[in-house]
């Protein structure tokens, strides 16, 4: 057994999506309901940084480090962490630095996080140097890579596919928002484990889907070594779609922005402006487009990232 600290509110709950599912022509959606994994605002970081909590204590540590956007979920929840073990944390975030905190930022600061920003160019750098000043200052840091998305942290989302097959909703398809991959990697593995006959399909947010099939398999199988399973994947095994990028990271389109109204006014629930949006509307333009059959039964597997709907850069283009 992988050491683990308790945290999340788990199960998450699957609910069906009824009202959004007959204005779409009668397809059959059910959500799991990520967004509500307990801390903080919750979200899918809290799954992997279950694991990894317990690996940095396992290894002394006494100051967390992780990198991310501005609006970074995962930032967000680490920090979060961070302040109820009484941990150290800094937060390295990439991006246009806001004048007044809000949304996942304001958080932050609210967890007490130390914020260093930076380019993306000089990242590795920043990562480099914060480390060593921390580890020279005597505060025991542990570096949580992008997204806690290490073998390590991909096992939470072996759980969560096992936790999600224990609630016995059957589906053909489960559809989630895909970037530093290890929450695809560990659902992929969940489903290779148990020989699940449905699909695992990624919508890619931010990169080509050769590069996240790639990543997504390398991961599945060094989490399945490290953990003694003998399923092995290759990147063409991986399903994802990479054709909802738009302008690129953070920035929706405008059929994101029609997809978290439509959830919002057809089941009262909120998704978020650079995941679940994306990968809503990724999801509503497959069904629209015949994608799946008429029979298919849909898991939308809800990610989290409201917070960020109350980010001020979104504030014009959501509340038109
Ligand atoms: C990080 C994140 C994702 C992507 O998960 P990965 O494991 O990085 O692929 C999806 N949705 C939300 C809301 C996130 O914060």
């Amino acid at each position: 057994m992988m050491p683990r600290i308790r945290i999340a509110h788990l199960p998450t709950p699957i609910e069906p999506l009824p009202r959004l599912g007959a204005v779409l022509g009668g397809i059959k959606l059910w959500v799991k309901r990520d967004d509500l994994t307990g801390l903080a605002g919750g979200g899918n970081k809290i799954r992997k940084l279950e694991y990894v909590l317990a690996e940095a204590q396992a290894n002394g540590a006494r100051t967390l480090i992780t990198v991310g956007a501005v609006q970074s979920n995962h930032c967000r929840q680490t920090a979060a962490l961070a302040a109820r073990y009484g941990l150290g944390c800094i937060l390295i975030l990439s991006g246009e630095k806001e004048v007044s905190p809000s949304g996942n930022l304001l958080l932050d600061r609210l967890f007490g996080a130390d914020i260093i920003f930076c380019g993306a160019e000089a990242r590795d750098q920043v990562i480099q140097k914060v480390f060593e000043e921390t580890w020279s200052a005597g505060k025991r840091p542990f570096l949580i890579p992008l997204g806690a998305s290490t073998p390590i942290g991909t096992v939470g989302y072996l759980t969560a596919f096992e936790e999600f097959l224990a609630q016995e909703v059957d589906v053909d398809w489960i559809v989630v928002a895909s970037s530093s991959a290890g929450t695809q990697a560990g659902l992929v593995l969940g489903a290779l484990k148990t020989r699940w006959k449905g699909k695992i399909l990624g919508i890619s947010i931010d990169q080509p889907a050769a590069d996240l099939q790639q990543r997504v398999a390398g991961l599945v199988n060094e989490t399945a070594e490290r953990i003694d399973l003998k399923v092995r994947c290759r990147p063409e095994e991986v399903m994802v779609n990479d054709e909802y990028l738009g302008k690129g990271y953070g920035i929706p389109s405008p059929q994101e922005i029609e997809a978290i109204r439509l959830f919002a006014r057809y089941e009262g629930l909120l998704l978020d402006p650079v995941y679940t949006g994306r990968a809503a509307a990724g999801l509503l333009d497959l069904i629209r487009k015949g994608f799946f059959k008429p029979q298919d039964r849909i898991l939308f597997w809800h990610t989290g990232g409201t917070p960020a709907l109350f980010a001020e850069r979104y504030r014009s283009l959501l509340g038109g």
